[in-house]
């Protein structure tokens, strides 16, 4: 059909932001690193790189893509180690979701071992 897209939505991810990005045309070894890159110039690689992250207009958008793929490597606004726990951060948070407001005891801590049915209720 004239004038109508033949491509599938759901095969083109929103690249949009990348083009917003800050690292646009910085070095990728900036962000990545090098083989035998040892601690100290990794801590002040990501210290440099995260600079840049910081001015950047699409942190929340690149984050969440690092965070939405097994993304090990490189500086995505935060680094491996505060990515890995920002992923377990928002795990334990989907995890909480799930319990409803009558599972919150009064204090507004979930009653988690009487949901699990460990305690009568
Ligand atoms: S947050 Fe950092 S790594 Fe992500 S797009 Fe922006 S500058 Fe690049």
């Amino acid at each position: 059909m004239p004038g109508r897209s033949r491509r599938c939505p759901m095969a083109s991810p929103d690249w949009e932001w990348q083009r917003r990005a800050a690292c646009r045309g910085q070095s990728l070894v900036l962000f990545f690193g090098y083989e035998g890159e040892r601690q100290p110039q990794k801590d002040i690689r990501e210290r440099k790189a995260k600079e840049i992250c910081a001015q950047c207009p699409v942190r929340v958008e690149c984050l969440d893509y690092a965070l939405s793929r097994p993304e090990k490597h490189g500086v995505w606004s935060l680094t491996e180690d505060e990515r890995s726990s920002e992923r377990r951060r928002r795990m334990r948070r989907a995890a909480m979701a799930g319990v409803t407001a009558a599972d919150q005891g009064p204090d507004g801590v979930a009653e988690i071992p009487q949901m699990l049915g460990l305690e009568a209720s």
